[in-house]
């Protein structure tokens, strides 16, 4: 069920799909940079900042990738910290991002865990 204040969030398949892949690249910066299990304070923070900036992004459904974005939306210090985990994480995603589109395939266990881990 919805209220009138979820139908102003976005919440289309582009949107959710950029929440998805922003949340694992800071889930893997916080993993192989801060050595934590679960995200620590400050990427939990990020995380949620940069979730509440894809809700709100005035683009919606019609938006490019952030870093061609016009609009820089996110505060400095955030911005810099989603830098650095873009800068670090990205490259990890170049595996993730052609299997975040196959998802719905089956994937070897084996191959999941490999570009998992
Ligand atoms: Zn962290």
């Amino acid at each position: 069920m919805r209220t009138d204040a979820d139908q102003q969030l976005n919440d289309g398949p582009k949107i959710r799909k950029e929440k998805d892949i922003v949340a694992k690249m800071i889930r893997l910066y916080c993993k192989k940079k801060h050595r934590q299990k679960e995200l620590c304070e400050e990427c939990r923070n990020l995380n949620e900042y940069a979730m509440k900036r894809l809700s709100h992004c005035k683009f919606g459904e019609e938006k490019t990738a952030c870093a061609k974005c016009p609009i820089h939306c996110y505060k400095p210090d955030y911005r810099q910290k989603i830098k650095g985990v873009m800068r670090f994480s990205g490259p990890w995603m170049l595996l993730y991002h052609p299997l975040e589109s196959i998802r719905h395939i089956p994937i070897p266990n084996r191959l999941r865990k490999s570009i998992s881990r």
